[in-house]
């Protein structure tokens, strides 16, 4: 009798159950996991599928997650952006501080460095970016050196940018863990992740192989629409 019964027992009861019972699912919201916006093996072969899922639909949807449920009981904080919400971290309550700071870094700095990927045959970047590269570092090559230094100085895990500040002021630099230079008031133009799950499958230690392979495929549009419009 047990056996017979059990299939439409059990879809009764998990279907009545469901509404009691909202702790047992993730947070559904408020951020979002937006889909990677090209296929996970479009940058192959300089950064391969694999690692673009686990990448993406592992380690960034933790973070999203994760960040969704530092603020599951804070409605006032869940309405502000990602951005807004690391931008301040000073003003959140010291209980979820380090959460957001964490993840609510690891959600935006990914989000960006989804964005500002894409093959681009080895080109350079044209019009203003290029004019203020060239006139900061002496020219494209120089700039590419500085930022690959300072890529190989990152100790553990954490990323290197290019980055503008409030007054216009662009520059190189390099934060440990999920920091992100929007925590210091800058806004990041150009975003290389280098914790060990962004290369680790198919360059393993040779970070600075992984390092040439970003300049195959960064799209350099993205960043000059981010130099026009610093946000
Ligand atoms: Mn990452």
């Amino acid at each position: 009798m047990a056996v017979a019964l059990a299939p439409a027992a059990g879809n009764t009861l998990l279907a009545a159950a469901q509404p009691a019972a909202p702790a047992a699912a993730a947070p559904a919201g408020p951020y979002q996991l937006a889909p990677l916006p090209y296929a996970a093996d479009a940058l192959e072969p300089f950064i391969d599928a694999k690692t673009m899922e686990i990448h993406h639909g592992r380690h960034h949807a933790t973070y999203v997650t994760s960040l969704n449920k530092a603020v599951s009981d804070q409605p006032d904080l869940a309405k502000k952006s990602p951005k807004e919400l690391i931008a301040n971290l000073a003003s959140l309550p010291e209980g979820i501080r380090t959460a957001v700071r964490n993840h609510g870094g690891g959600h935006v700095n990914h989000s960006l460095f989804w964005s500002i990927l894409k093959r681009n045959g080895g080109s350079t970047p044209s019009g203003p970016l290029m004019e203020l590269l060239v006139k900061k570092y002496g020219t494209f090559d120089g700039f590419k050196a500085e930022f690959t230094k300072a890529s190989m100085s990152v100790f553990g895990s954490g990323w290197a940018w290019l980055s503008i500040d409030k007054q216009g002021e662009t520059g190189i630099e390099t934060t440990p863990n999920q920091d992100s230079p929007y925590m210091a008031g800058r806004v990041p133009l150009l975003g290389l992740d280098l914790w060990e799950h962004a290369y680790y499958l198919k360059y393993q230690n040779k970070r600075m192989d992984y390092v040439t392979a970003f300049f195959q495929i960064i799209n350099w549009d993205a960043v000059a629409a981010r130099l026009a419009k610093p946000e």
